[in-house]
């Protein structure tokens, strides 16, 4: 298969590797936002969250915060934003999951992305679609 992070948890293509275990995998961004900024991915290939079967979840989070916790010591961090983008619309370019462990920094400048507004009513209707399919 072609996809450039199951090469990585082959081996194929090096990387920085932070942790791994029996089911999860992960490594330094080789374009960081932030200098320690890791990537954390389950070894086998699932596109992203939508496509990882339920039993998946606690390990992956159990994994993300234990990496969390590392990053945020090993670069001397005030917090860390924890990212997954899921489709292509949301900016998701290589398609296998991963969640992405930011480190930040008191006052490194990065901004939030922008708050909308909703109209009058406009809330109500968004949320009534949304609990229609739970
Ligand atoms: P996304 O936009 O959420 O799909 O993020 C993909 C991320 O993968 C980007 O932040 C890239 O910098 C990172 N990336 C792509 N190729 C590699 C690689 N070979 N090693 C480490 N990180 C990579
Ligand atoms: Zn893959």
């Amino acid at each position: 298969m072609g996809c450039i992070f199951c090469k990585i948890v082959r081996g194929e293509i090096p990387c920085s590797k932070v942790f791994e275990n029996e089911k999860f995998f992960a490594f330094l961004d080789i374009g960081p936002i932030n200098k320690g900024h890791t990537l954390v991915i389950p070894k086998k290939h699932y596109k992203n969250l939508f496509d990882m079967p339920e039993e998946e979840l606690k390990g992956y989070m159990e994994v993300i915060q234990k990496v969390s916790k590392a990053v945020m010591k090993g670069v001397d961090a005030d917090g860390v934003n924890i990212n997954m983008s899921n489709e292509s619309a949301a900016g998701q370019v290589v398609m296998h999951a991963h969640v992405h462990i930011i480190p930040r920094i008191k006052g490194d400048g990065l901004k939030l992305w922008p708050q909308g507004k909703y109209k009058e009513g406009e809330m109500q209707t968004v949320r009534d679609k949304i609990v229609n399919y739970l």
